[in-house]
């Protein structure tokens, strides 16, 4: 599925997990947008890797709750905030946005770690909601709930 455009991969998605016996896990290698793993797991999905959390932190994007951050960019020059208000991360509860895109500038290799260290720490928590509100039977609402900040392959 890497590389396909998302409608394409939902509708394979969609036939595989048709077929698959559903006694058995359902990997999704490479798909690793957060819109998109809610997606899958709504198909029946349950396990998935992915190179975005540490490919975009080296990078600079970070996932939060609220949408994409690009910490690069010069709006976050003075910005004291975290990464993301709501993360409890090593990275979100030490440093604040303009240093980290200070780090960055300076051509700092913590810069990359920091966010990459931010986004599997996102990684982690959307995937242990998704499974606290499916063990609620809450699932779809949590989607949709959790899935209106996501727009993170855009742009
Ligand atoms: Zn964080």
């Amino acid at each position: 599925m890497i590389g396909e455009p998302s409608l394409l991969t939902n509708e394979m998605v969609q036939i595989c997990t048709r077929v698959i016996p559903k006694n058995k896990i359902r990997y999704l290698m490479g798909c690793g947008y957060p819109e998109d793993i809610l997606e899958s797991v709504e198909q029946g999905i349950d396990l998935f890797d992915c190179v975005l959390p540490t490919r975009n932190g080296r990078t600079g994007m970070a996932f939060t709750s609220l949408g994409k951050v690009v910490i690069k960019a010069g709006k976050y020059a003075e910005d004291d905030a975290p990464l993301d208000k709501n993360c409890r991360c090593y990275t979100c509860q030490n440093f604040s946005r303009a240093y980290i895109r200070h780090l960055f500038n300076a051509g700092e290799i913590l810069a990359g770690r920091l966010v990459s260290y931010h986004n599997i720490h996102f990684y982690m928590q959307l995937m242990a909601d998704i499974r606290k509100s499916i063990q609620q039977g809450n699932f779809l609402q949590f989607k949709r709930n959790a899935g209106k900040n996501f727009n993170f392959r855009e742009g």
